[in-house]
């Protein structure tokens, strides 16, 4: 029995390596020259493949009790696998990477693993269409091949820059539906004049996500602000939600507590700032916040209450200023584009698969792993979890 993998990146090569382990004889078509091109690119380059903090929590989908079963079911193989191929880990406050620090040292160890186990590689061809015959027929662009099974591990269209991306179409010419797709992990647009003059400032809050005036998520960490928006892992992880929320009308606002380590309320902080005053001789209230905030973002709160850098902290409205240090809102308009994320968020529906073996419900014999299904996770190797689990499932699965 053969089993043909379409895309050699993280679920696919996961997948054809258990799968020849078991006796299958598998090839990977994948478009690109380069195997595991995205994989390359991931952690920055260090390949962030897992993170020991595993809670439901962390991942998300529309199907999340279907997800459910897939996690249970293979997130304990996900380490021993890594260990079989080779890959010592670095974990760093439970985030693993290799102990290189290389993610080329991931992708060398699946295609070694693999070519070790006879998987057959075929590079530089892309799949167009898929047709039941007797067996599978699987059309690239120059080729036809027979397959028993077939394993779609074409992950999504984020981050593809030249790339042209078929798997949705594929995926529906197979009678197979789709979530809406949206970019995630990618950075904020928003609609603020002060934006401009915070451009290049870096510095950890809290960003409280308010959705048609309601808080629905916080996330903490470090922000890097741009002319147009928030870039950042935090920004990046509320990301998904934002855009499903734009997407269907709602307004969305980022209320950023500048002062995360105030772990107090609104009139602690007055009490606070009033005491820096008096301890302070002479100091204004820009050189008060300039004790604990960037001058920028000082500036900025200046602007906002209309007074200049002689003010004092005695002449202004405090709760005001309180208000915007706990909670500067800004409008957010939308996210960067496909390109720019490291993740779409939604893919095919859960039900449509049997959870257990990854089968298609849909057509027999085809499986689907990885990003193209609709599961996808926040930052700090959930993204890769996924694609290890899935794959695994795949691979232990076919019959
Ligand atoms: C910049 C960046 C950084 C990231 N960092 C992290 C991180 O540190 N940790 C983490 O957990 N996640 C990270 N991710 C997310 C993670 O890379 C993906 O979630 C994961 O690679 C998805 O795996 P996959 O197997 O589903 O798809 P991919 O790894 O994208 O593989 C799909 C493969 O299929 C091929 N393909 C597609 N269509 C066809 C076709 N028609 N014919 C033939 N081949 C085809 C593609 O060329 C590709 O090689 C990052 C993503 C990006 C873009």
């Amino acid at each position: 029995m053969n089993v043909y993998v379409i895309g050699a990146g993280s679920s696919g090569l996961t997948c054809a390596i258990v799968l020849a382990r078991r006796g299958f004889k598998v090839y990977v078509i994948e478009q690109n020259n380069k195997i595991g091109k995205k994989l390359l690119l991931t952690g920055n380059g260090r390949c962030n493949y897992w993170n020991e903090n595993q809670e439901i929590t962390k991942y998300h989908s529309k199907d999340l009790d279907i997800f459910k079963i897939i996690y249970n079911n293979t997130k304990e193989e996900v380490l021993p696998f890594f260990q079989s191929i080779g890959i010592m880990p670095r974990i760093n406050n439970g985030y693993y990477y290799p102990y290189s620090n290389q993610a080329i040292s991931v992708v060398n160890a699946l295609v070694n693993t693999a070519k070790n186990l006879n998987v057959k590689f075929i590079t530089e061809e892309k799949v167009l269409n898929l047709k039941k015959t007797t067996k599978w027929e699987i059309i690239t662009d120059k080729n036809k091949y027979l397959a028993d099974k077939v394993v779609l591990a074409m992950g999504s269209k984020a981050y593809l820059k030249n790339d042209i991306y078929n798997g949705y179409e594929l995926i529906k010419k197979l009678g197979h539906n789709l979530t809406s797709i949206y970019p995630a992990l990618v950075p904020l647009i928003g609609d603020n004049n002060f934006l401009k003059d915070l451009a290049g400032v870096r510095s950890e809050v809290i960003l409280n996500l308010y959705i048609d005036k309601q808080l629905k998520a916080q996330e903490f960490g470090e922000v890097q602000f741009t002319d147009r928006g928030i870039s950042g892992i935090c920004s990046f992880n509320l990301s998904g939600m934002i855009n499903e929320s734009i997407a269907k009308e709602k307004t969305v606002e980022i209320g950023i507590n500048l002062v995360p380590w105030f772990k107090k309320n609104k009139e602690a902080l007055i009490e606070f700032l009033d005491n820096q005053e008096q301890v302070l001789t002479n100091y204004t209230l820009s050189n008060i916040l300039e004790g604990f905030l960037n001058y920028k973002i000082v500036n900025v709160i200046l602007k906002k209450i209309k007074k200049d850098i002689n003010t004092k902290w005695q002449e202004v409205n405090k709760e005001e200023v309180v208000n915007i240090l706990m909670d500067f809102k800004i409008k957010v308009i939308g996210t960067k584009d496909y390109d720019n994320a490291q993740i779409c968020r939604g893919g095919v529906v859960l039900k449509e698969i049997n959870p257990y073996t990854m089968e298609s419900l849909k057509v027999k014999d085809i499986y689907l792993v990885g990003e193209l299904l609709d599961v996808d996770g926040v930052c700090g190797g959930y993204n890769l979890g996924f694609a290890w689990m899935s794959g695994i499932a795949a691979g232990k699965g076919i019959k």
